[in-house]
């Protein structure tokens, strides 16, 4: 993995919104293949900085590159930067008027300009990857959340995209519907999917992630594999934090 370029890389990145400098020096590299978990409190700037790595927000100084792609704080090449970016969000963002199928073939019928054929082929492919076909022509408003939640996830991956962002995906759910929106994501780091996630589910945590990022007021404070993290962390913020949440 060494010889090979990072999916994602940021280096030096710093943002403000107005005079709150919400991210401070932040460096990551995210190689192929690999699943980082972001956790830290409320306000750390989790957010802010996935929500950067789709140029969903701006900076001002730093570089983050994508398969290759720059992004500078011009935010030049936005388009192509977010062609390669799946993202998931807490709040499912589903176009409500638009069937599940409907809103799985937009993006590639759109901006992949693949034929409708097609692209109701591949999406079903992914419906079923979620193990939710059977609502292709369902409305958002008719499913649970967590099945909304998995139709979010298929519909990212339609796009074939070559990193995935995930934003707190399980915490606007029921506690009976995180579960299988976890094990989606969990087949998806099986089969070798780049992802960033950003959430306080620890044991997923645990399981799937090959190293842990704690952010603390617009910093990364520690980066390590789950096992040091969770058993030995180094800081005492990320002391504290573990002892408010596990
Ligand atoms: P987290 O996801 O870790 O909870 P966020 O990235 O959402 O944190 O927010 C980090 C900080 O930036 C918070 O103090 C938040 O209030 C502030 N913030 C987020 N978005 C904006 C915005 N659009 N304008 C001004 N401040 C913002
Ligand atoms: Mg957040």
């Amino acid at each position: 993995m060494a010889s090979t370029q990072p999916v994602v890389s940021i280096a030096g990145l710093n943002k403000w919104f107005g005079e709150f400098h919400v991210l401070r020096d932040i460096d990551l590299n995210v190689g192929a293949g690999e699943r980082i978990v972001i956790c830290g409190p409320s306000g750390s700037g989790k957010s802010t900085l996935i929500r950067c790595i789709n140029a969903l927000e701006d900076f001002q100084e730093g570089q983050i590159t994508v398969d290759g792609i720059e992004l500078g704080p011009r935010l030049s090449r936005v388009d192509d930067v977010r062609r390669e970016v799946g993202m998931v969000f807490q709040s499912f963002n589903l176009f409500p008027h638009l069937t599940v199928l409907e809103n799985c073939t937009l993006a590639p019928i759109w901006v992949r300009h693949m034929s409708k054929k097609d692209a109701e082929a591949s999406a079903m492919k992914y419906l079923e990857r979620v193990r939710i076909p059977e609502k292709a022509g369902s409305y958002p408003g008719q499913l649970s959340g967590g099945q909304q939640q998995r139709v979010a996830i298929a519909r990212a991956l339609t796009m074939k995209p070559k990193v995935m962002l995930f934003d707190e995906p399980t915490s606007a759910l029921d506690p009976e519907m995180v579960k299988e929106v976890l094990d989606t994501m969990v087949d998806l780091a099986d089969e070798g999917m780049t992802m960033l996630v950003v959430t306080h589910e620890m044991g997923f945590a645990r399981q799937v992630a090959d190293r842990i990022v704690f952010m603390d007021a617009g910093q990364i404070i520690e980066v390590n594999k789950p096992q040091a993290f969770f058993d030995a962390p180094q800081h005492e913020r990320t002391k504290l934090f573990l002892g408010q949440i596990l």
